[in-house]
């Protein structure tokens, strides 16, 4: 049997919306598919404000614009994450600064951001690894009390809950992916979430989407024309895009409970390795969150028996993969003048995780064979 590290679930429905909307002539940007796919966000998950975005790339990007992020700046952030957190601040003339991760949650170490604050700090990166969500109280607290903007990367997020809350909806800014590996997909899009009354705000975060024109307003009728209004590109996906993806949202529960499933088989099957020290940790989910199962870990003791049992995986035709080579440690980390040696959660975490095969189509059958043969590897390693 092969066991593919990822596949992505079509609903179905893609292509009926797909041809709706090319019926209706509207594929450009902010055509009635995006207007769905918006609503059904904050009506669902409660955002004050949602704009869908081409990527959550570019959200991070118009996230950096918006807080009007200047050279000199500081942004804390995690190590362990996608390369597009560290480079939004960039774009910006900013310095990410990065901060080590908890081994319970590979988030970030809320008192680690602490030790990390100086003058020019401006704002926390939090990173919600594996749709879990980051200790938020804290983190809240420290930026009220330093006063700093909270970006939360909620690009494995949507439909993950903190103390009630969904994640995206708690800082003051949050942005999500639908690119193919995630959980609800479109090939490549993102949103951009503003948690704020302050319409001022939102008005500016539609001019940096919309190419830098008060275009938004215009298509209110707040305005009879619309013209260049300040720094801006082009952030608003084909309404091609959005048509599909609102054939995801149509069973964005049934798809977290699918994946539930999965993870809920993974954790039973592999416990005993927790119990018996083989495995020193696994996707944990603390009591206060609610997860939606974006992805599943192992935490091997050391390098060499994790790259054992991927190639062990392999050979059975059993597709897993390690995960993020830090960013303080890469090419572009050493040139900033990171030392390799810091952060040494991240280090260790990065050498030791493994991420099983985990999609919404799986059955419980492909599961219990990865379960299986997980259990003849390990107990020989
Ligand atoms: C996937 C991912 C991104 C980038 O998402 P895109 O929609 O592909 O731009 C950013 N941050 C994290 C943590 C991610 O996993």
């Amino acid at each position: 049997m092969k066991i593919p590290f990822n596949k992505i679930h079509y609903t179905g429905k893609e292509m009926d919306y797909i041809k709706d909307s090319l019926e209706r002539h509207q594929i450009s940007g902010d055509g009635y598919y995006t207007g769905l796919v918006s609503s059904f966000l904050s009506e669902k998950f409660g955002y004050k404000n949602v704009q869908m975005t081409t990527s959550a790339t570019h959200g991070l990007e118009m996230a950096a614009m918006l807080i009007d992020l200047k050279p000199g700046d500081e942004v804390i952030m995690p190590s362990f994450t996608f390369s597009s957190t560290a480079n939004s601040v960039m774009m910006r003339g900013a310095k990410p600064i990065f901060a080590d991760i908890r081994k319970d949650t590979l988030n970030i170490d809320a008192e680690d951001i602490e030790r990390r604050i100086t003058k020019r700090t401006r704002a926390i990166i939090p990173v919600h690894y594996a749709g879990v969500g980051c200790d938020m109280d804290t983190i809240m607290t420290i930026a009220e009390r330093s006063k700093l903007y909270v970006i939360e990367d909620a690009a494995h997020g949507l439909n993950g809950r903190y103390k009630g809350k969904y994640l995206g909806g708690i800082g003051h800014i949050g942005c999500f992916s639908f690119h193919s590996t995630k959980n609800y997909v479109c090939g490549e899009g993102g949103a951009i979430i503003i948690n704020s009354e302050d319409r001022e705000l939102v008005k500016r975060s539609e001019i940096i989407r919309q190419k830098g024109t008060d275009r938004g307003s215009f298509l209110r009728g707040e305005v009879d024309k619309y013209s260049w209004a300040g720094l801006g590109s082009s952030y608003s996906p084909s309404d091609i895009l959005m048509a599909f993806l609102y054939a995801q949202f149509k069973e964005i529960d049934r798809i977290k409970n699918k994946r539930k499933r999965i993870n809920d088989l993974y954790y039973e099957g592999l416990q005993e390795f927790v119990n018996s020290g083989i495995i020193s940790g696994m996707t944990n989910i603390p009591l206060e969150c609610e997860s939606n199962y974006h992805l599943y870990y192992l935490i091997l003791d050391n390098e060499n028996n994790r790259d054992k049992v991927i190639n062990e995986l392999r050979k059975r035709d059993i597709h897993s993969y390690t995960h993020y080579e830090p960013l303080h440690s890469s090419r572009m980390g050493i040139s900033l003048g990171c030392k390799r040696d810091d952060l040494p959660v991240t280090n260790m975490v990065s050498k030791c995780l493994l991420r099983l095969p985990l999609y919404t189509d799986m059955t419980d059958e492909e599961a219990n064979y990865v379960i299986d043969n997980l259990h003849s590897i390990l107990k020989v390693i």
